[in-house]
């Protein structure tokens, strides 16, 4: 595949991290989503993931995610299947457990994914970036312009009626709204969202790539 994966713990998380900029690489993107509890979110998830303009999302039925062996591998087969250059998942500071604990997961299964010990065809993801889903970044390393895909996150925000119904004072469409001024406000843009970068080890196979005798190059 070589485009962007992303691995959220709920639907929604994907809109409100990074569908703007999965909107912008709409052809390239993929939303891998670990939980969907109660079931019903994952009609909400495709209409949303529909409305970004990605393909067929991939979701399991767990109802919270453990970051042990089996899910670790699960997600280890899907990114050695679509192979992405980039993968965006939550931040390891994120309020919600079930984000800490996707961050770690996904963390592991890049790393396993890129051993040939592991995989007969391993997959090399170039970068991991951290979204920030409700809670903020204090000093992002990225801010992607989304102003011309901003209407279709909001957009998909819509689809999912049972989360903005927990909130009569439409906190979920201010936040949402709020929160891309203010990126795009640091980004010199209208709509921008925000990314942490974290260096990838690379380790295993591909240590005699970090190998070098000039650090000035
Ligand atoms: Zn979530």
């Amino acid at each position: 595949m070589g485009g962007i994966l992303a691995v959220v713990s709920h639907p929604d998380d994907e809109t409100i991290g990074c569908g703007g900029t999965l909107a912008l690489h709409e052809k390239e993107s993929n939303v891998l989503c670990l939980t969907c509890n109660p079931r019903n979110r994952r009609n909400e998830l495709e209409r949303a993931c529909m409305t970004l303009g990605l393909g067929k999302t991939v979701v399991f039925d767990e109802d919270s995610v453990i970051p042990k062996g089996a899910l670790i591998k699960q997600v280890a087969d899907i990114i050695v299947k679509e192979c992405p250059r980039v993968v965006v998942t939550h931040l390891p500071f994120d309020y919600h457990t079930d984000h800490r604990a996707t961050y770690d997961v996904v963390k592991e299964a890049i790393e396993w994914a890129a051993h040939t010990t592991a995989y007969p065809n391993p997959c090399l993801v170039e970068r991991l970036l951290l979204m920030e889903v409700n809670t903020l970044i204090p000093s992002p390393h990225i801010l992607v312009d989304v102003s011309e895909t901003m209407e279709r996150k909001k957009a998909a925000l819509n689809s999912y009626s049972s989360q903005l119904s927990k909130f009569p004072w439409r906190y979920y469409q201010r936040f949402n709204d709020e929160k891309a001024a203010l990126r795009g406000a640091q980004a010199n843009c209208i709509y921008a969202e925000a990314f942490i970068e974290e260096p990838l080890a690379k380790n295993g196979p591909f240590y005699e790539s970090k190998a070098t005798k000039n650090l000035l190059r």
